[in-house]
């Protein structure tokens, strides 16, 4: 089955536990909306998925196309073809945004095998272009003193060189002004496809006016409450996310 499947998933950080039972299907060629309320465990959910140390994996799997990741290091999650744009992007002070995107690609090269360099800048400043990205940009340390939109416009330009098969992009509208937003959508828009499967993570309905998802997914206290259309994002908007939560709070009547 070619899909990125959450099955069941619990995650601890330190004793606490964050993901409490999340089960989540994102078939190849679909985009799924995660939305939830602040500190839901949205950002714990892609943390885990991405095989972050801190978060612990209690029970449960998360499979890409039918393989466990699990026992994988993040890199070798990263090759397998998942991509996580980060809430909060790392920076990484002395290494050039050209030469990380550079080493991320070769890594996945064939053993003794590069990408050529012209080739590689061509790719590079033709996806930069359609990000509305200046050239300068590429002699700067990942990330290091970029504005938030900046960093956000840096992780989907990662994304469209990688080309993963899965992507998780965590809030990925935080910090951006309408400009960005749309910019920043677009670059995610021209991925979409048969080949890639995304899970949108977002507090607000907004984001997802730009990336119409094929279907949203409520997350309240570390676990899926409500799946429907992309409707349902617009329901949320209007009611706030209390009401799904006076409903699950209600007994169930016999
Ligand atoms: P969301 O992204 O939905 O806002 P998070 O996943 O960031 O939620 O946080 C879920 C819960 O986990 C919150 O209660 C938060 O305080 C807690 N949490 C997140 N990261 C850490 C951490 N590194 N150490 C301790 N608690 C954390
Ligand atoms: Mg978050």
């Amino acid at each position: 089955m070619s899909s990125l499947k959450i099955q069941d998933l619990h995650v601890r950080i330190g004793d606490k536990e964050i993901i409490r039972g999340l089960t989540l299907e994102i078939p190849k060629g679909e985009v799924h909306a995660v939305m939830g309320p602040n500190g839901s465990g949205k950002s714990t959910l892609s943390k885990a998925i991405g095989g972050h140390p801190d978060y612990t994996v209690t029970s449960g799997d998360v499979l890409l196309d039918g393989k466990s990741i699990l026992g994988l290091a993040p890199d070798e999650r990263a090759r397998t073809g998942l991509f996580l744009a980060f809430q909060y992007p790392m920076e990484i002070p002395g290494v050039s945004n050209a030469n990380f995107l550079r080493a991320a690609l070769n890594a996945r090269q064939p053993e003794g095998e590069e990408i050529e360099a012209t080739e590689f800048y061509e790719h590079m400043y033709e996806e930069m272009d359609k990000l509305e990205m200046r050239r300068e940009f590429t002699a700067r340390a990942v990330n290091e003193g970029l504005s938030g939109g900046e960093k956000k416009r840096n992780e989907i330009l990662q994304m469209a060189m990688l080309r993963p098969k899965y992507a998780v992009l965590d809030e990925t509208d935080s910090g951006l002004d309408i400009d960005a937003l749309r910019i920043v959508s677009a670059g995610v828009n021209a991925q979409r496809g048969p080949e890639t499967g995304f899970l949108v993570i977002t507090h607000y309905q907004r984001l997802l006016d730009y990336i119409v998802p094929d279907v949203v997914h409520v997350m309240v206290e570390g676990r899926i409450v409500r799946t429907g259309p992309k409707e349902l994002a617009y329901e949320l908007e209007e009611k706030g996310y209390d009401f799904i939560r006076d409903e699950i709070a209600e007994p169930v009547s016999a």
